[in-house]
């Protein structure tokens, strides 16, 4: 039996560099004739699992379309620019994407297995094509509280996130790092100085956040490093959501699809509302969690349901040293687990609950979905 072919694109990107590493430790190259592509390198070195075939041209619809399959972690502007004119010459493979541009459209399915298997199972029999990963903050979410939506036991959620600096890509990555440098370097000579006045090193970090020039917050539009950026993503006040940030707006809309809920769905929608928060952590999204519970459970039964729902996630106990040395963007890093702790009954009342989540957005959120549903195709 021939090996599907599978056309990679933005492999060199945050998420494509960190689905190639999970692809090779899963070793799924053996299943695939891979075949890679790029918008920047067209005819330089690909990497070893083309066998010295060089980069092809990632918007040559002539050899995109002779695909079985492709992976894209390239960006929204080349998903709508290239999906419909491939599907325009009747191209009919698999699209597997990380960008947000067809997640909600109908015909698409948002891909999370280990929460909506049988939703992709489905699609796939019905012929869907198009099985896109989703927010990152969302899945990594969704992959620590499973066990509490599948056992309905969730009224409705807000969410307060911390979004590490990756979630913008290795551009982002590149300026917080810059940006921690200039503000040591202003201030090294006072620090080697135990007796500097605290004020005085104070007043230059923030002097120097100030005047960071344009090219030094190119990505994120102002500081990061020492600072928090409380907007991420655009402003959906034009859309008919005053005051919400997309990344906010996606927080109720995917959960509710990945979980087959709200409209064109059999149940109604669980209302969730975020508030999302960009901080200088490099890579995990964390997030503070209040959910009103359906009905009011004992909190060792939440924890249990929480803590079976998949081989991933772990519950942290609610204490001091498991929560600061478990729960934080730099022990999650890497890591397929999902660890949720901090969890406590709140005053509000016995049906109200306080969680706190960590999840690595490059693996859950982003590249695992893709390598998974890819041999969920290979495999079906
Ligand atoms: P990225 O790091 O900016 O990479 C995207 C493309 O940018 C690369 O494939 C590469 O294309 C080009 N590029 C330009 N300068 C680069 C550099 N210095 N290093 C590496 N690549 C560079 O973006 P990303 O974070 O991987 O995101 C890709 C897609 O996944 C986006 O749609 C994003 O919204 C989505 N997503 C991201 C995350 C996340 O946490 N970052 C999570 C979920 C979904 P060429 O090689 O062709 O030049």
């Amino acid at each position: 039996m021939s090996l599907l072919k599978v056309g990679m694109i933005g492999w060199r990107g945050m998420v494509g560099s960190v689905l190639l590493d999970r692809m090779r430790e899963e070793k799924d190259f053996a299943l695939i004739e891979p075949v890679f592509f790029s918008t920047s390198n067209v005819g330089g070195q690909a990497p070893a699992e083309a066998n010295g075939a060089a980069l092809l041209d990632a918007k040559d619809i002539s050899h995109l379309r002779l695909m079985d399959v492709i992976i894209t972690c390239q960006g929204g502007d080349y998903t709508t620019e290239i999906h419909p004119q491939l599907r325009a010459v009747g191209w009919g493979g698999y699209w597997i994407d990380a960008a947000k541009t067809l997640r909600m459209k109908e015909d698409a399915v948002i891909i999370l297995d280990p929460v909506n298997m049988p939703a992709i199972k489905n699609a796939l029999a019905a012929g869907v094509k198009d099985f896109i990963g989703g927010n990152c903050t969302v899945s990594c979410m969704l992959m620590g509280l499973a066990g509490l939506f599948k056992a309905d036991l969730i009224e409705w959620m807000t969410c307060m996130t911390y979004q590490a600096a990756s979630g913008g890509g290795a551009t982002h990555m590149r300026e917080l790092l810059l940006q921690f440098g200039l503000l040591h370097a202003e201030v090294s000579v006072l620090l080697d100085d135990p007796h500097a006045a605290i004020l005085e090193i104070d007043r230059k970090i923030l002097a120097r956040q100030r005047a960071l020039s344009a090219d030094e917050t190119q990505y994120f539009g102002v500081p990061l490093a020492g600072n928090l950026i409380p907007w991420i993503d655009k402003d959906m006040t034009a859309m008919g959501q005053p005051g919400m940030s997309l990344e906010e707006w996606k927080g109720m809309a995917e959960t509710n699809k990945i979980l087959g809920r709200g409209d064109g769905f059999a149940k109604p929608a669980t209302p969730i509302d975020s508030l999302c928060v960009r901080v200088g952590a490099m890579r995990c999204h964390s997030q503070a969690l209040t959910i009103k519970l359906t009905r009011d459970v004992p909190l060792a039964e939440i924890e249990a349901i929480i803590a079976n729902d998949n081989t991933w996630v772990r519950v942290i106990p609610n204490e001091r040293e498991r929560s600061i040395r478990e729960l934080t963007p730099a022990a999650v890093t890497g890591s397929m687990q999902i660890p949720v702790g901090r969890l406590r009954k709140l005053a509000m009342g016995s049906q109200y609950l306080s969680a706190f989540t960590v999840g690595d957005q490059l693996l859950w959120g982003a590249a695992e979905p893709l390598r998974r549903m890819l041999r969920i195709v290979v495999e079906k």
